[in-house]
């Protein structure tokens, strides 16, 4: 459905959230398979988009008139606005220094 988070646990959608950003699932297919491995989509369609609470900031453009996501970011929250700042930048410190992408569930 266009306008609504295709994270099952999220649902979040465009109405009720007007200053979220939602990004269409990418066509590159290798990061493409690993939005599908974080969502746990049996399929991808065209259409699917997550919002925001997925991603680092760091990853997003708050452009107007549309926000941009950085070319081949991966999800990798369930629910970003859980954690306070403290515990983000810990997640943060802990991402630069090891390669395991990290998944909170
Ligand atoms: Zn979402």
């Amino acid at each position: 459905m266009v306008g609504v988070c295709a994270l099952a646990s999220c649902k979040k959608n465009k109405k009720e959230h007007k200053n979220y950003a939602f990004f269409m699932v990418p066509k590159d297919p290798d990061i493409r398979r690993q939005w599908q491995e974080f969502a746990k989509w049996r399929e991808v369609k065209d259409y699917y988009c997550l919002c925001e609470e997925h991603f680092l900031d760091e990853e997003i453009y708050k452009r107007h008139p549309r926000p941009l996501l950085k070319k081949n970011s991966v999800p990798r929250y369930l629910k970003k606005s859980v954690y306070c700042n403290f515990e983000l930048n810990y997640l943060r410190f802990k991402e630069q220094y090891s390669s395991d992408i990290i998944i909170i569930t």
